[in-house]
């Protein structure tokens, strides 16, 4: 049987793909491996979110030509949105790649494998490809990532998405319901339903609330999440779907991306900070406990100090359980791009460390509040830093580690005794 090796880089999109990649290559005879020494095929599967993330890639690819080097038949390919972007222009930086493969190429995965002559590309973005009849060969465990869309229609002007991933679309409703039935019986206990603008969801007859309410009907699973919802997205029958039923986490992560509206226009986002912020009131009025986070851009071409302080502004008032932050990356094709990259490196460095300080702060005050109160875990496993301990998620997906005694699936009532801006920690309590 020959064996194939994937390095996942990304998002948790590119997880799922990978997962997806795996699926469709076993039933073709292909056995999965984590030794790329040994493996037959392998493959990078890529990110072009940021330059850094093409970078990282591009060294990684340097690296693995010894394989190709020592084993001249071993079949290397770049699999993803970098495959997709760069094109062209990797084949040339580096050669000795077999196989450029963007994410709606998937499908000839097995075919394109098995002609060994000339390298080989399958670039065409398909908008009806969204491969609901290939296998997934998840990872198992507690948590189930699912992809419901694919693609992106929105366009933002700084995001490369759009042109990588193509135009949006979404799995058929039933079929998702069906694997998260099957999930459930083979002891996955919580799902997140992924895409890039997930809650646009619609497969012609149900919007993503009524999936969202079909998949919290089913028996066994515990807890439902999705990711990235947009802003301009959130539906009243959305915030109804999760406000009404218990297995739905009271958790949302919100991209906002920046605290100026002269930002938000430039970056064709959609909406206002006064509509984001009534949006943010509303979710608290009507789901009390619902932890906030959120994804924020600094650096963006033409963004000013003004505009910098309104981001920070932002922060201290909506208060996000936590949020990502990153320095703005000019990619080529976007519409930003045109623009070019006028905040220098040392001041995006500059706003980024402060924004980070800030939000540390806040999330540390957030989660030392929760110290003395119960919180309902999930377990996952065994906790990464702690030796001996466990580890799980809360309702809000807050990381609790706890020494037990607790398997993975159970859920357990934690008293907090510590906590850090990442992370809590207590003692199991009987409930
Ligand atoms: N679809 C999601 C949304 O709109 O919220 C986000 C998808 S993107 C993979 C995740 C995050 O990467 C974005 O929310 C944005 O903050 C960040 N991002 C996207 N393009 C970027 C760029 N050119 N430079 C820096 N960060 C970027
Ligand atoms: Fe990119 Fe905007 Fe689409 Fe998110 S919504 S993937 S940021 S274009």
């Amino acid at each position: 049987m020959p064996t194939v090796y994937i390095e996942t880089y990304g998002c948790q999109m590119n997880v799922a793909d990978t997962e997806l990649m795996l699926g469709h290559l076993g039933a073709h005879g292909y056995r999965r491996t984590d030794a790329p020494d040994r493996a037959d095929v392998i493959l990078l599967n890529t990110c072009a979110i940021r330059e850094h993330a093409e970078a990282r890639v591009l060294g990684r690819l340097g690296e693995l030509a010894r394989h190709k080097q020592r084993r001249p038949e071993v079949r290397l390919g770049v699999t993803g949105c970098m495959a997709q972007h760069l094109r062209g222009a990797l084949r040339e930086r580096a050669p000795w790649v077999d196989l450029l493969v963007g994410p709606d190429g998937y499908r000839h995965l097995p075919e394109l494998l098995s002609d060994d002559g000339d390298p080989h590309v399958a670039l065409r973005l398909d908008p009806s490809e969204t491969y609901a009849d290939l296998p997934v060969a998840r990872e198992g465990g507690v948590r189930a990532w699912i992809t419901a869309m694919r693609g992106c229609d929105r366009f933002c002007t700084f995001c490369i998405v759009p042109y990588v991933r193509g135009r949006e679309r979404s799995l058929p409703g039933p079929l998702l319901v069906e694997q998260v039935r099957a999930l459930a019986a083979s002891g996955t206990r919580e799902v997140v339903f992924l895409g890039q603008t997930v809650n646009a969801y619609h497969d012609g007859a149900w919007d993503f609330a009524e999936l969202l309410a079909r998949t919290a009907a089913i028996p066994g699973i515990l807890r439902i999440r999705f990711t990235s919802p947009h802003p301009a997205d959130m539906s009243e029958r959305l915030i109804d779907a999760v406000a009404s039923h218990p297995a739905i986490a009271p958790q949302l992560h919100l991209p906002v991306q920046s605290g100026a509206d002269r930002v938000l226009a430039r970056m064709a986002r959609d909406y206002t900070v006064a509509g984001y912020e009534a949006l943010v009131a509303r979710l608290r009025a009507r789901i009390p406990a619902i932890a906030l986070s959120t994804d924020v851009i600094v650096g963006f071409p033409g963004e000013t100090d003004d505009d910098f302080a309104a981001t920070e502004a932002l922060l201290e008032r909506v208060r996000y359980d936590s949020a990502f932050l990153f320095k703005y990356s000019s990619r080529e094709g976007t519409r930003a791009w045109k623009w070019g990259d006028t905040v220098p490196e040392a001041e995006k460095a500059r706003r980024l460390e402060l924004l980070i300080a800030l939000q540390e702060r806040i999330s540390g005050e957030i989660n030392r509040r929760l110290v003395g109160t119960d919180v309902e875990v999930l377990v996952e496993g065994p906790a990464r830093r702690t030796p001996g301990w466990m580890a799980g998620k809360s309702p809000q997906l807050k990381t609790v580690v706890l020494p037990g005694p607790a398997a993975a699936g159970d859920v357990v009532r934690v008293r907090v005794e510590a906590a850090t801006s990442h992370t809590l920690s207590g003692q199991v309590v009987r409930p």
